[in-house]
């Protein structure tokens, strides 16, 4: 599990990276991914040159700005691990930048710095709040920014942690597109654009999205409304319909290994496992490295699965199911990520040269006999389970009666290979 620990969020040392565009960054700070793992360093990230791959996109964002063709709506689809916020916020840092260069913003202008400290009169934040606590997001706005500042890569879970004790379902309400007309409807206070950023946009009710069509159909001038958003299939048509679709692919498996490299005190081997493992995620990578030192356990426990099910013994299943729902939630989604992992890596056994896959040499012993199991017939329902069980997890399913349905499907779809 990643812990953040913040030790000297305003540190005057600048550490060195190894590239001059980090030196500019006044927000350097440590953070520790628990037990056994060393402390490293990491950064806010704001600049484009931070943020993790995306340089299609990135291109595509410069040019916009540099012909002056900004959509005034645009939805940015993809999990939050691919990076859609530290993207949006160097978009942004760079729309604003009084001094811009040719690929990036200047990180040094008034703007930028505004910008870094999320601290710029025209840059306004809306994202889900538990009501009971706050009902619009300006009540949340110094949890916030201390979230950005810590790690601008999370996601809705880490949210709502941070917020909330009781971990509530948090919403964007009525209040909050009240608030959003209200800001928007101010002049500009620099001149230039006002940005309204919605992080997790499908979290609007329908009375939220609904009070919100007019303004993002016509806007006021030079106002930029950038929605972000994991999926469409949670957004009102009526909304997806007045914006621009930007969509955030998944992140090369390389730059993340890379970016753990650069920024992490990781071995090679270790950010390109967690890497593959993350799956273009940059938020899955980095708790896939934290938690490390629980790989065997991971092997274990799958390998378990396997034979359990192979065997069709349903109360060793039931067993299985009741160990693995003992353990924390974080280690349950870290299980099902090295789950599809294992499945990607035996489709690479069955259909390319071994050399290709990635994985430790026990693992390779056990693929070798194992990987007959998955073929094309069976992989997509394996995924699709293992997919969806991740995302039932991180909304609090009840994890036994999850696991137990979990190995029954395993069991069907490993005698159908
Ligand atoms: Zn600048």
């Amino acid at each position: 599990m990643l812990l953040p620990l913040i030790k000297d969020r305003y540190s005057t040392t600048i550490h060195k990276t190894g590239s001059e565009e980090f030196a500019s960054i006044n927000s350097d700070y440590e953070f520790s991914l628990g037990k056994g793992v060393p402390i490293f360093k990491y950064f806010y990230v704001m600049h484009f040159s931070t943020v993790v791959g995306q340089k299609d996109l990135i291109r595509h964002f410069l040019n916009e700005v540099n012909n002056e063709k900004v959509g005034h709506a645009q939805l940015f689809l993809g999990k939050p691990g691919y990076g859609s916020l530290p993207l949006a916020l160097a978009f942004v840092q760079f729309l604003f930048c009084e001094n811009k260069g040719a690929t990036d913003s200047c990180g040094k202008c008034s703007s930028c710095r505004k910008v870094q400290n999320l601290q710029h009169p025209d840059l306004h934040f809306s994202f889900p709040t538990v009501q009971a606590i706050g009902k619009t997001s300006d009540s949340m706005l110094g949890e916030w920014r201390q979230q950005l500042i810590e790690r601008p890569y999370f996601n809705l879970n880490t949210w709502i942690k941070k917020m909330d004790a009781q971990e509530r379902k948090p919403i964007i309400s009525v209040h909050e597109s009240e608030e959003i007309i209200k800001k928007l409807s101010l002049r500009s206070y620099e001149g230039g654009y006002k940005v309204m950023v919605i992080w997790m946009a499908e979290e609007m009710n329908v009375s939220c999205a609904n009070k919100l069509l007019k303004i993002i159909e016509e806007p006021p001038k030079k106002t930029l409304f950038i929605l972000l958003a994991e999926s469409q299939e949670f957004m009102l048509q009526t909304i997806l319909s007045r914006c621009q679709i930007v969509k955030v692919p998944r992140v090369k498996t390389e730059e993340i290994t890379q970016h753990l490299k650069n920024t992490l005190n990781v071995g090679s081997g270790e950010a390109e496992s967690a890497a593959s493992m993350g799956d273009g995620d940059v938020i899955e990578a980095l708790s896939l490295l934290g938690s490390h030192e629980n790989q065997n356990e991971n092997r274990d426990q799958f390998i378990q699965l396997m034979r359990v099910c192979y065997k069709k013994d349903v109360l060793e299943m039931i067993q299985w199911a009741e160990n693995t729902a003992a353990v924390s939630r974080e280690q349950q989604k870290v299980f099902l990520k090295y789950a599809l992992h294992m499945f990607r890596q035996s489709m690479l056994q069955n259909y390319t040269e071994d050399h290709l896959t990635k994985v430790s040499e026990q693992e390779h012993l056990f693929l070798e006999k194992f990987a007959q199991f998955i073929s094309g017939n069976n992989v997509f329902d394996f995924m699709k389970t293992f997919n969806e069980a991740h995302y039932h997890i991180e909304r609090n399913a009840n994890s036994k009666i999850l696991f137990t349905n979990l190995s029954f499907n395993v069991m069907r779809y490993i005698h159908g290979a």
